[in-house]
């Protein structure tokens, strides 16, 4: 299995418009040893043409220009022949409206995730102009689905959802109680290969089901949002905490570094917020991090999984 990072930023990005804290005003300035970042997404694929996006960020477009494997071979084609999303938050869906050029898709989500979207949302019809341009395909945590190309052979790709604590997304949130199908990880398949991606960028909760998850797979992809709980209101940036935002912090006794120390195989963190010090590479918290065997995850980093050799490049 090929796996490419697009964006390795929660939203916002990193620097963040209208943010001018710490880490986004030093790497605007150049003072702090840190890379910029786009909004978190994946792309993965079984044989390197047929590719899947996990998630769609707004930072689509600039993210497919700097990915060659992602550019059209033809006049008009594309090698994207779908987009996985672990939730309907607006970073890990926005994209999918910046990919309205007539182009066929298949959206894999949750029910929940797909109604959102697609219901009571005029925006969506762009994406629905004729039969079978935007295809739903229903990810439900009991089966695992097999990802179509664009034909609608077996792309040689299976995906698991895994449900998690979760809540619907900002815009949603009134008048829609919380469900374990608003927010799910994924796990990611090349049988073939033997290869199994955990792809986890949202996780409030690190419960039995996680870990049996994260057990599985080769390669993990987890929820760096936060350092600590309460990052945003020590900073002055916010007052919710990020427990309450529907990650784990990465630090402290109850962080994910603590949590999952069992864990062996590649891991790395994303959709870390811009005032996460785990950006700036000469941090306390980036050492701590890597002593605990962990990577932060940068745009462009690509793995190969499974039988082809497990490498990154
Ligand atoms: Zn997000
Ligand atoms: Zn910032």
């Amino acid at each position: 299995m090929r796996v490419r990072v697009l964006g390795s930023a929660a939203g916002g990005g990193f620097p963040q418009w209208n943010c001018g804290c710490v880490n986004c005003d030093g790497v605007r300035t150049g003072t702090v040893a840190a890379s910029a970042r786009s909004q978190e997404s994946l792309a993965v694929s079984a044989d390197g043409e047929t590719w899947f996006l996990l998630n769609a960020s707004p930072d689509i477009r600039s993210q497919i220009e700097a990915a060659p494997q992602l550019h059209p071979r033809r006049p008009r084609h594309s090698p994207l022949a779908g987009v996985v999303l672990t939730s309907g938050d607006v970073d890990h869906c926005l994209g999918l409206f910046c990919l309205r050029e007539a182009q066929p898709l298949v959206v894999a989500s949750t029910e929940r995730v797909w109604r959102g979207l697609a219901e009571t949302n005029a925006l969506f019809r762009t994406l629905q102009r004729f039969p079978g341009h935007t295809r739903w395909l229903e990810l439900d945590p009991e089966q695992r689905v097999s990802l179509p190309t664009a034909d609608g052979a077996p792309s040689g790709l299976t995906v698991q959802a895994v449900a998690l604590t979760g809540a619907p997304p900002l815009h949603l949130r009134a008048g829609l109680a919380p469900s374990e199908l608003d927010n799910i990880g994924l796990l990611v398949e090349h049988a073939e290969a033997g290869a199994v991606l955990a792809y986890f960028p949202g996780c409030a909760q690190i419960d039995g089901r996680v870990r049996n998850a994260l057990a599985r797979a080769d390669a993990v992809f987890f929820d760096g949002t936060f350092w600590s709980n309460w990052e945003l209101k020590e900073q002055g940036l916010g007052e919710r905490s990020a427990f309450d935002m529907g990650h784990v912090p990465v630090g402290g006794a109850e962080g994910s570094m603590e949590t999952l120390q069992s864990l062996t195989q590649q891991r790395f963190l994303i959709h870390i917020n811009n005032t996460n010090p785990v950006l700036r590479e000469d941090s306390a918290e980036r050492r701590f991090v890597e002593a605990h065997g962990w990577r932060v995850a940068s745009d462009g980093l690509e793995l190969v999984l499974g039988s082809t050799g497990a490498r990154s490049a």
